[in-house]
């Protein structure tokens, strides 16, 4: 555990906003104007900071949400995106050229796998799919070409925790950089604190908490931030995946909510996994003692926000799996829908959905069976309720898990 706190870090943030407002204005403007026509050449050169010239290059209100997120990763600067995807495929973009190399961790998100599996190669970028877990099997991936280590701290969705320190010794000690997904895992691991280069989330899970949108976000130093927006050849300037300024301004004050819903979201997730185990479920949840990087969460983690909002049910095939899951949806436990970090429960089976993007072969080999079922707790006030009403879904379909 680092002695780097970050809710203190969103807590101290200080807009002001252009009246006094205690929200920062929001700016929907696309572009903006100069009064000498010499300050314009000067901006576009980089020569001049601080002015705003185009929303795809900066606009205030995205600044602000990156300042928000830089304070919160401990980063020197931050990008925010489109989505979540945005982000990953901007920086990994930014950091790898043809002929490059990644060595990837096999539990990862399924677009992100595809991004590197069947995208990438066409630019001559190529990735080795590894058990990040185990330090061998990194290293003898890593070749003279590899530019990048890539892995999410707490993993999607087999809730692997990735050892971040020790692949950060890996990576320096072989010249390449270590780019972190923590979207799972916000507050609850600084990866950048323990020894990440470079941090990205899907602001539509945690972050922001609401369903309501989709966006991303990179953390990392200012040079590699300023590179990403190099008029010239930076990946997220010329990519374009400008994240709306109505929605950045939306997206911080969820923000500062974030502490309160983390703690929420694992006291509940924590709750149900203990008390499932206990009647003889099967589950997946780094919370409990035997998760196999139970300690490593302990060790690494701020653990004032728990072991985070998601455990996994194994239903052990894919039609109990269905049913168990829309019985819940009936009995009003949550929505049989995709994503996470949401106030309320979100359930899906990852092996038909968010992974399906995965060999089936390399799904099994991580234990990513058709009868999982990822659960994404809410922000339930009464959760000996809801355990109630999952039970009783559970009992219905029990004589056949
Ligand atoms: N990273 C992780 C771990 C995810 O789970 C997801 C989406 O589910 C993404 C990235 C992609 O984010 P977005 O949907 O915002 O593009």
């Amino acid at each position: 555990m680092s002695d780097f706190k970050p809710a203190d870090q969103i807590q101290d943030l200080q807009f002001f906003g252009e009246f006094g407002g205690v929200n920062p204005s929001i700016t929907d403007s696309s572009t903006y104007t100069f009064l000498k026509a010499k300050t314009m050449a000067g901006v576009f050169d980089g020569e001049i900071d601080g002015c705003y010239l185009y929303s795809r290059h900066w606009n205030p209100s995205n600044k602000h949400l990156s300042q928000a997120l830089a304070s919160m990763e401990g980063s020197e600067s931050a990008l925010v995106t489109a989505s979540g995807m945005a982000a990953i495929s901007s920086a990994i973009m930014q950091v790898c050229k043809a002929g490059d190399e990644i060595v990837a961790s096999r539990t990862i998100y399924g677009g992100t796998y595809a991004f590197l599996k069947n995208f990438l190669p066409q630019f001559g970028i190529h990735t080795k799919f590894v058990n990040s877990n185990n330090k061998k099997q990194v290293e003898s991936a890593i070749g003279p070409n590899t530019k990048l280590i890539y892995c999410e701290t707490m993993s999607n969705p087999m809730l692997e925790i990735n050892n971040i320190k020790e692949l950060s010794d890996l990576s320096k000690a072989h010249n390449c950089m270590l780019m972190v997904d923590n979207t799972f895992s916000p507050l609850i691991f600084s990866p950048l604190s323990l020894g990440a280069d470079v941090v990205v989330y899907s602001l539509t899970k945690f972050i922001n908490g609401m369903s309501d949108c989709v966006a991303g976000a990179i953390c990392a130093s200012t040079d590699f931030i300023n590179s990403l927006y190099d008029v010239n050849n930076g990946a997220a300037m010329l990519l374009g995946p400008v994240l709306d300024g109505l929605r950045s301004a939306s997206i911080l004050k969820n923000m500062r909510t974030l502490h309160i819903r983390m703690k929420q979201h694992s006291h509940n997730a924590f709750y149900l996994a203990n008390k499932l185990q206990t009647d003889g479920y099967k589950i997946t949840y780094p919370g409990l003692e035997n998760h196999p990087q139970h300690t490593l969460i302990k060790e690494m983690g701020n653990n004032d926000f728990g072991y985070g909002g998601l455990f996994v049910l194994d239903m052990k095939t894919k039609e109990i799996a269905n049913e168990f899951m829309e019985l819940m949806q009936e009995e009003n436990v949550g929505y049989l829908a995709v994503s996470l970090g949401s106030y309320k429960t979100l359930f899906s089976a990852p092996g038909g959905s968010t992974s399906s993007e995965i060999p089936e072969e390399e799904r099994n080999t991580m234990g990513l069976t058709e009868g999982l079922v990822r659960i994404s707790i809410g922000l339930d006030d009464d959760i000996e309720r809801t355990y109630q009403k999952m039970s009783k879904c559970l009992q219905s379909v029990k004589q056949k898990v």
